[in-house]
């Protein structure tokens, strides 16, 4: 089965087909979404974003379309960047420069990445929808190189490494983009 992923990040492209086929789904095959593919993400909620994303998709190639919607929320920023995660600051540097910035001082360090899927079909009608949550610590430091985005500052609960320390299968079993996929895999599966 062939479904479209409503997504311009290669990282993720890569991320999410490589928890594919460690699980062994030979079945189905996810690919990128075509040229062009800029839909506007004006939702209130990683849900909504998801929903959007995958819809744009689907009508672009009449084909069954997943996306996710994801992000970092910070207790002590009320919940910050979350939706604006991408759109912090300008670099990934800087927006992790932001936030060490905006926690100096602050010692509820406590955060969590989450990741809303959403896949829909060939018009764009919801077929299921999944969530997947990492809770962690925000570090003071940038530690390690792997990963993308936020990794390098954050510290999951129950590890003395970061995200961009771990390899990328190491992530994935405890990501909050890898938890939501396997769900949401089971029920491609049975489809
Ligand atoms: P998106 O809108 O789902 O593409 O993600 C929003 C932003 O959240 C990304 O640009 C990253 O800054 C951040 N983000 C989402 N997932 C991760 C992750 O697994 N690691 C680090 N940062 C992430």
């Amino acid at each position: 089965m062939k479904i479209t992923l409503g997504t311009g990040n290669e990282h993720k492209v890569f991320e999410i087909n490589t928890i594919v086929k460690s699980l062994g789904f030979d079945n189905i095959d996810f690919v990128p979404a075509p040229k062009g593919f800029n839909p506007i993400e004006d939702g209130d909620s990683f849900e909504d974003n998801s929903f959007i994303k995958a819809k744009e998709a689907s009508l672009m190639t009449g084909m069954i379309s997943l996306a996710d919607d994801s992000g970092l929320c910070i207790e002590a920023l009320n919940g910050a960047p979350g939706l604006y995660s991408a759109r912090y600051a300008g670099s990934q540097d800087e927006k992790i420069a932001r936030v060490l910035n905006e926690l100096d001082g602050i010692d509820n360090r406590k955060a969590k990445f989450v990741c809303s899927m959403t896949l829909v079909d060939k018009d764009g009608n919801i077929l299921h929808r999944t969530k997947g949550e990492c809770h962690g610590q925000i570090i003071k430091e940038r530690k390690g190189v792997n990963g993308f985005g936020y990794d390098p500052i954050f510290l999951p609960d129950g590890y003395d490494i970061t995200l961009a320390e771990m390899t990328e299968e190491g992530k994935n079993s405890i990501s909050h983009r890898g938890r939501a996929l396997r769900a949401m895999l089971e029920f491609v599966d049975k489809l």
